[in-house]
């Protein structure tokens, strides 16, 4: 048997989580080795601009990297790019030290573990699925296929009325081509915003000449080799040179498995992002967590905010710190030149606001559960957004009978605030 490397801190995930697990373990004054190794050939970089600016052509690659090239080595962070764990166990399941095996054979004997793994694309497996010309948006590779094919193409096909499909709509709409997007629910976004908020969208996405189809589904891709149209359940057969699937994201949790961790749609974790496993850590995309403010239910939160939020207390629980994501989840996403800013999270309101006339294509909606504020959505509304970050951050809330009165500063309605439940 070949003998293994020791790597210390073990940290499986090169990417926003992975990286700041590594970041912030150093900065709370962690001197043992660490070792972050990630499966993709690139070392870590923003995801977000892939269905945004990168995607338009309007940013470099080397501008989506998270950390210049010296940041590793001045930081003592063993970066392993290109290599993926394929089987993982433990050999003290007290301490978490164990054994990681790569796809190549390579054995990492290590101290610690994180699981920062994220998550790979929904397939869709209807007919004419392998069909080429079809897109997943997950990594720099996929947005650069997209792009190159996007170039040569007249029309375009979104499969995902959600926010990653939204974007890259927008963007080969701006490109100038045919775009439909044919999304399943009766709305846009539906997981994520309120019905006027979804309705703007699509309204919004009309008005600049792409084609919206709620409520429909896909049946099959249609072609020889390459994808030339997109058939609904409606019968409908839309003509298409490029499709885009955006439906969401599956976990990665293989490894999880392996280590007999607790995973319920994601590696489930404490709000410390302790594992079922409590010398196990897992941050970001892969995990599932309690609510961050109220604590009730558990919720996966796939957005840069949160995988940084998770992976800083997930350093402090690895050197027995004990701290606690209580950060106010924030999100954005740019469709167009419509800028929607997500404070909170408002799963479970029972009322909402909307203050500024949507018409404008500059409002906020105010989500609430039992009189209380738990969330907003902003359009190219930014101190709404920034005000509402900072009252939930401290506790408070927002007349909900007053906060849609424009004549009224919003700074005025902020209540004193009261300690989180
Ligand atoms: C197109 C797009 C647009 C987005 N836009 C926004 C946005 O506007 N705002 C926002 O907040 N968020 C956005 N997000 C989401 C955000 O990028 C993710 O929430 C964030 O990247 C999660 O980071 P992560 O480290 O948890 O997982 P990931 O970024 O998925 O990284 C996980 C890494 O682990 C590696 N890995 C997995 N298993 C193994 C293994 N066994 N061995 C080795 N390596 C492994 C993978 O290769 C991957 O590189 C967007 C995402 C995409 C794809």
């Amino acid at each position: 048997m070949n003998s293994s490397d020791r790597v210390g801190t073990l940290i499986v995930g090169a990417s926003q989580a992975g990286l700041q697990v590594a970041t912030s373990l150093r900065e709370l004054g962690a001197t043992e080795p660490i070792t972050l190794i990630g499966g993709e050939a690139r070392p870590p970089y923003q995801r977000p601009p892939l269905s945004k600016r990168f995607l338009q052509g309007d940013l470099a690659e080397d501008r989506l990297a998270l950390r210049g090239a010296d940041f590793y080595a001045s930081n003592g962070i063993e970066l392993i790019c290109g290599e993926w764990i394929e089987t993982i166990r433990l050999t003290d399941p007290v301490t978490g030290a164990g054994e990681a095996v790569t796809r190549g054979g390579r054995r990492l004997a290590f101290t610690r573990l994180a699981l920062t793994v994220g998550g790979t694309p929904r397939r869709m497996r209807v007919p004419g699925h392998g069909l080429s010309g079809i897109h997943y948006l997950r990594d720099v590779d996929d947005a650069l296929a997209l792009r190159r094919d996007l170039a040569g193409a007249g029309r375009v096909v979104v499969v995902g009325g959600g926010f990653v499909g939204l974007e890259a709509a927008a963007a080969a709409r701006a490109a100038g081509k045919d775009v439909v997007v044919v999304e399943a629910a009766d709305r846009l976004m539906a997981r994520a915003v309120a019905p006027a908020v979804s309705g703007f969208y699509a309204d919004a996405h009309r008005r600049r000449g792409t084609e919206v189809r709620t409520g429909t589904t896909v049946t099959a891709f249609t072609g020889d080799e390459r994808v030339r149209g997109v058939r609904l359940s409606d019968g409908t057969l839309l003509p298409a040179d490029v499709v885009v699937v955006g439906i969401g994201l599956e976990p990665r949790t293989e490894l999880a498995g392996q280590l007999g961790l607790r995973v319920e749609h994601g590696i489930v974790v404490d709000a410390a992002a302790r594992t079922s496993n409590p010398a196990i850590v897992a941050a970001g995309d892969c995990t599932v967590l309690p609510h961050p403010l109220t604590r009730q239910g558990r919720v996966r939160i796939e957005s840069v905010q949160n995988a940084v939020a998770q992976a800083q207390v997930a350093a402090a629980s690895l050197l027995g710190l004990t701290q606690e994501t209580r950060a106010v989840p924030w999100f954005w996403s740019d469709q167009a030149d419509l800028k929607l800013q997500i404070a909170g999270l408002s799963a479970g309101y029972d009322d909402c606001v909307v203050r500024g006339d949507p018409a404008t294509e500059r409002f906020s909606v105010f989500y609430y559960k039992t009189g209380r504020l738990i969330a907003s959505d902003s359009v190219n509304a930014p101190r709404d957004y920034m005000l509402v970050r900072k009252v939930l951050g401290d506790g408070g809330t927002l007349p909900p009978d007053r906060v849609g009165d424009e004549s009224i500063s919003l700074k005025n309605l902020v209540n004193p605030p009261t300690a989180v439940a």
